[in-house]
């Protein structure tokens, strides 16, 4: 690892984003200070076309009109999007009725797990385009991409291909058939993984496809079906398509269409429920979450502080299942933030393609002004903010590394899904006031704890409202593990057995 000594008049973006009232925010230091020297990813193996057309019927097929998307670390734009219209998502859907009827419903369940292996295997062998193009069109950093997206991607495809022919061991003694067509629409914060949360169960169980990207990160998608085209899948088995909301509601609204699987925000999910009441179609939502990290006295500290980290400033907060809200024992809140400040200041925020940043770009400016506003709400609520001194880049969308102290749970930053990197830290006396507290909200997606006593850890997961409860660790996925929410957090599972049952009709 090479440092470099930094030059006192680097440029300082400080300040809350924008209005520069930050406490901490002064100008960076006239002493030297002692740098990381940087480390960029090669961009020379990456292919990004300037135009993307619609992936339907396994042919690129021109949309009437065109959006751009951009890098959110330069606000450079990366190329220009087909923008699927009404008409659009029909010959998707239509394209993916057609490939069900003629051809995958009469595919040999061995045969479709060697299409499902084989897009596995190329993704594996273009891990590193894909992980620099996530990077690129969302922000993240590519430590990250390369090492969580990519790999967790490919492992759901490798997983379902493993079911496919074996789904009759699955779910023994009983009936079940494939649903048909099915409509997918993902989020902005793991394209590439929700797209294979999603298509890999859906092929294993026989359906076809047609799966929309988010607006502001469309490209590994379109990457994955260059993929999807080199496997020989058959025409038509998966159609991938952009768009903005409009969109998305054309796949939720066709008759075609027999089972949604939504990712995305808990308004966009109530949306759904009511546009679907009174059909027969499947829904499964994945939607927002607001969770509660909970350290007690007796936990590893400094292991803590780590799963902390992971929990809130991991792709800069953009993850459903963050740890936004810590709940520490009263007893070693004290030495928590003064831990927790130190660990703040050793972040690297800025360029995502450089291998030593922790904390990326803000995925979009309209997600930065979200942010901005909600930390606002915070400090005139009267919280108390820390943000580490660092300089931020003079282009793009970044925001600091940040939490919140002397935080109420009825002030917004505890009770609103901020989806950036701020922590509300709150804090508490027993374990009883402890899962009151964390369950005070109306989400119940995921919830941290950290304990040395496995008896604490078995009582507080019986009762904490969650669909996920790590213990000692945060953040850790699997494929055979089922993800998903309680309350307003959603319903259904995506991973595992369960996941598959999603896709069939029983
Ligand atoms: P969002 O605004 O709800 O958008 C999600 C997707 O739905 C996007 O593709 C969006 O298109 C599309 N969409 C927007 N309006 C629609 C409508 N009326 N009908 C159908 N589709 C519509 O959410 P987001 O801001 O992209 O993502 C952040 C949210 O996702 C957070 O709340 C986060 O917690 C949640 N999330 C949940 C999970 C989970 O597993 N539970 C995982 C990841 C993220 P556009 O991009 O064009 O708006
Ligand atoms: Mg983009």
């Amino acid at each position: 690892m090479t440092f470099r000594e930094k030059s006192s008049s680097a440029s300082a973006r400080n300040a809350i984003n924008g209005n520069g009232s930050s406490k901490s925010s002064s100008p960076v230091s006239k002493k030297p200070v002692w740098e990381y020297a940087p480390s960029p990813e090669a961009k020379d193996h990456i292919e990004i076309r300037s135009q993307y057309d619609l992936f339907i019927g396994g042919k690129w097929q021109k949309a009437k009109k065109y959006f751009a998307t951009v890098n959110p670390a330069t606000e450079e734009k990366l190329s220009e999007v087909a923008s699927a219209s009404k008409d659009d998502v029909n010959r998707a859907v239509l394209s993916a009725e057609r490939a069900y009827n003629k051809v995958w419903s009469k595919t040999p369940a061995k045969e479709r797990a060697k299409y499902i292996f084989r897009i596995a295997r190329i993704m594996q062998e273009k891990a590193r385009e894909f992980a620099v193009i996530e990077t690129m069109d969302g922000g993240k950093p590519i430590k990250e991409s390369k090492s969580v997206d990519v790999p967790l991607a490919l492992a759901h495809f490798f997983y379902y291909a493993g079911w496919a022919d074996k789904l009759k061991y699955a779910f023994p003694n009983q009936v079940f058939a494939p649903v048909g067509v099915v409509g997918q629409i993902i989020p902005w914060n793991f394209p590439l993984l929700m797209a294979a949360w999603k298509i890999a169960p859906a092929l294993a169980c026989g359906n076809t496809v047609v799966i929309k990207s988010a607006e502001t990160t469309p490209l590994t998608l379109y990457k994955l079906a260059e993929v999807i085209q080199e496997a020989g899948l058959p025409d038509g088995v998966v159609n991938i398509i952009s768009g903005a909301g409009d969109t998305g509601a054309a796949i939720v609204n066709h008759p075609k269409v027999k089972k949604i699987a939504f990712t995305g925000s808990t308004d966009v999910g109530k949306l759904i429920m009511r546009s679907i009441a009174g059909t027969d179609k499947k829904v499964t939502l994945e939607l927002g979450g607001k969770a509660a990290n909970i350290i007690f006295e007796d936990a590893p500290i400094d292991q803590a502080i780590e799963g902390i980290i992971n929990g809130i400033y991991f792709n800069q907060g953009h993850v459903c299942c963050a740890g936004s809200r810590l709940f520490v024992q009263e007893s070693i809140k004290n030495t928590v933030i003064k831990k927790l400040k130190h660990r703040l200041k050793s972040l690297r925020v800025g360029n995502p393609l450089d291998k030593n940043t922790d904390v990326g770009a803000i995925n979009s400016k309209m997600q930065l002004k979200k942010i901005t506003e909600l930390v606002n709400s915070g400090i005139e609520e009267g919280c108390s903010i820390y943000q580490p001194e660092c300089s931020l880049p003079e282009r793009g969308y970044y925001f600091k590394p940040t939490f919140f102290t002397n935080v109420a749970q009825s002030n917004r930053i505890a009770q609103e899904e901020i989806f950036g990197p701020v922590l509300s830290v709150l804090t508490f006396r027993t374990p009883k006031e402890a899962i009151e507290k964390a369950n005070n909200t109306q989400y119940g997606l995921s919830a941290g704890i950290w304990t040395d006593k496995g008896s604490k850890i078995f009582k507080m997961v019986g009762q904490l409202k969650a669909g996920v409860v790590w213990s000692n660790t945060y953040n850790r996925f699997n494929p055979a593990s089922p993800f998903g929410g309680y309350k307003e957090s959603g319903f259904g599972r995506e991973g595992g057995l369960q996941g598959l049952k999603e896709y069939l009709n029983f």
